[in-house]
Order: C-alpha cells, then sequence, then structure tokens
C-alpha cells in the first residue's frame, strides 16, 4: 500500500499529456504541482483517472462537482454533462440540502469539500447518497487519519462569521459560544498539511484558543472543520446509504498517482 521510499520516476500526465519525472516535493505534499505542462498534482490527476474509469465517458453520463479543480473540470465537462458548482458563487450547490441541478446523477465528486461543511457533517453525507442514481459513485478525498477521535473540531454554531482582526477570529452570533480565537501558529502536524486540533466540548462561556485551525484558499473562505478519521468516514458513507465504499490505495505510477503516506487517499463509494 503506501509507498515510503519512492525513487525518482517518468509519468505522463492524464490532464494535458505532457511527460514529467514525478517531483521529490510532490511526495512531502501531494498537492504540490508535479506535472511541469499543466501544474497538474497527484489529486487531480486521480480524479480524471478515476472518473473515467468508473462511468463511460458519454454525454447521456451526468455528473458534478462541488469546487473541483478548474483544469479537472474543464476536462469532465467536455468528457461527460457535467457541472461544476460552488457553496458561494454562482451555480451554487449546498451539498448539505439542495437538489442536483441536472436530476439523478451517476457520478459525484466532492475533493477538499467535506472537511469544511458546516456540521452537522452527516447531513452532507446523506444528500449526496441522495442525489446520486443507485449504483451511482460518489468520489471524496478528504483528510483522514487512521487514528485520533473524529469528532467534529467546531459545535453546531448559528449564524456564525469569521472575522480578521489581529488575528483570526470567530464570532458566533449565536453567543453560546461568544469568541473563540486562534493564533494561527504552527502546532503539531499529521503528515504534510493536516493539525490535530483541541479537543470538545468547549467549557461554557469560555474563550477558547483554537490552535492550528487550517485555511484553505480559493474562492469564498474555507475553514478546515474536522479531519475525519477512515472509521469515521466508513461510517458515515454507509449510514448515508453508500453500499460500497472503497480507500482507492492502488497507485498507478503511469499517469504519476503515488501515495507516500498510509492516510488521507481517496475513497470511492458506490450507492
Ligand atoms: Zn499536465
Amino acid at each position: 500500500m503506501a509507498c515510503t521510499e519512492i525513487s525518482e520516476f517518468g509519468f505522463t500526465c492524464n490532464l494535458c499529456g505532457g511527460n514529467s519525472v514525478f517531483p521529490q516535493e510532490s511526495l512531502v505534499n501531494p498537492e504540490h504541482p508535479s506535472c511541469t505542462g499543466c501544474g497538474s498534482n497527484v489529486r487531480f490527476r486521480w480524479l480524471i483517472d478515476r472518473v473515467t474509469r468508473e462511468v463511460r465517458p458519454d454525454k447521456s453520463v451526468r455528473g458534478i462537482g462541488l469546487t473541483d479543480p478548474e483544469p479537472v473540470a474543464a476536462i469532465l465537462a467536455e468528457r461527460f454533462t457535467y457541472l461544476n458548482t460552488f457553496f458561494d458563487i454562482e451555480p451554487r450547490m449546498n451539498i448539505r440540502s439542495d437538489e442536483s441541478p441536472l436530476g439523478e446523477l451517476d457520478f459525484l465528486i466532492a475533493s477538499e469539500v467535506f472537511e469544511h461543511v458546516a456540521p452537522p457533517v452527516a447531513d452532507a453525507f446523506h444528500n449526496a447518497a441522495r442525489i446520486l442514481r443507485p449504483g451511482g459513485v460518489f468520489l471524496i478525498t478528504v483528510p483522514w487519519v487512521h487514528e485520533g477521535d473524529g469528532k467534529e473540531v467546531i459545535p453546531p454554531l448559528h449564524d456564525w462569521k469569521i472575522a480578521r482582526e489581529d488575528s483570526w477570529v470567530i464570532v458566533d452570533g449565536d453567543s453560546r459560544y461568544p469568541r473563540m480565537s486562534f493564533d494561527g501558529g504552527p502546532g503539531p502536524c499529521l503528515g504534510h498539511t493536516r493539525e490535530h486540533f483541541p479537543e470538545w466540548p468547549l467549557p461554557e462561556g469560555k474563550l477558547e484558543t483554537y490552535r492550528n485551525l487550517v485555511y484553505h484558499g480559493g474562492p469564498g473562505f474555507a475553514l478546515e472543520m474536522r479531519l475525519f478519521t477512515r472509521c469515521g468516514l466508513e461510517e458515515n458513507l454507509r449510514a448515508a446509504g453508500f453500499s460500497s465504499v472503497e480507500f482507492d490505495t492502488c497507485e498507478n505510477r503511469g499517469i504519476g498517482v503515488v501515495y507516500p503516506y498510509p492516510w488521507g487517499h481517496p475513497i470511492v463509494a458506490r450507492k
């Protein structure tokens, strides 16, 4: 499964067709652009490869992406009836509740999205299953680890917003948790990107400082709400009605898809 020692190897990008040598930086950080032609990373190439192996490229096949990377979305739009959607810009889709704008789906992609969904995250898993046709496929990538407490980092918040002051501050309009802040400093790191989060629950009425909250760039402002565990992910998917859950550990060096870590592998679930 995990490959911890990888010597230099060449690959052909399945987005642009260019040949590159897999860079060592991408072993430390798989999000690092590893194709010198188009800048695709391991995740982009996995998505294209796996979607086209799961569903035959055909305009009769309907799929939706949730904030898919633009180069991935462009290719999917050529091959399928596909719509890339966003939480906060058009075309919008809130995966916790919205209907599919394309009707019953053959595939749904949520790549680096579910860690940001406002709690309870089970709603998002249920809605994902609901908008897929029976046998439809859900491709999901999220940060996950084998051990630890997968409980949500932030409790259910109502009418909350995030503001920037001297440091990042979470302001909760609900006032049960009047003010939470964190210093954004570095902390113990699980692998390449994800940090441990402090324990919940927050003592009632107390100011709580969160260290190491993780924000992602892109349109909008994405706070990482949770770190999944492998068990928690599988439980959520099965509870939502997915009949099969596969953690993909199959490397494909020909297209530059390798997994230097034993955690965080992409997931394919079938309804
Ligand atoms: Zn490329």
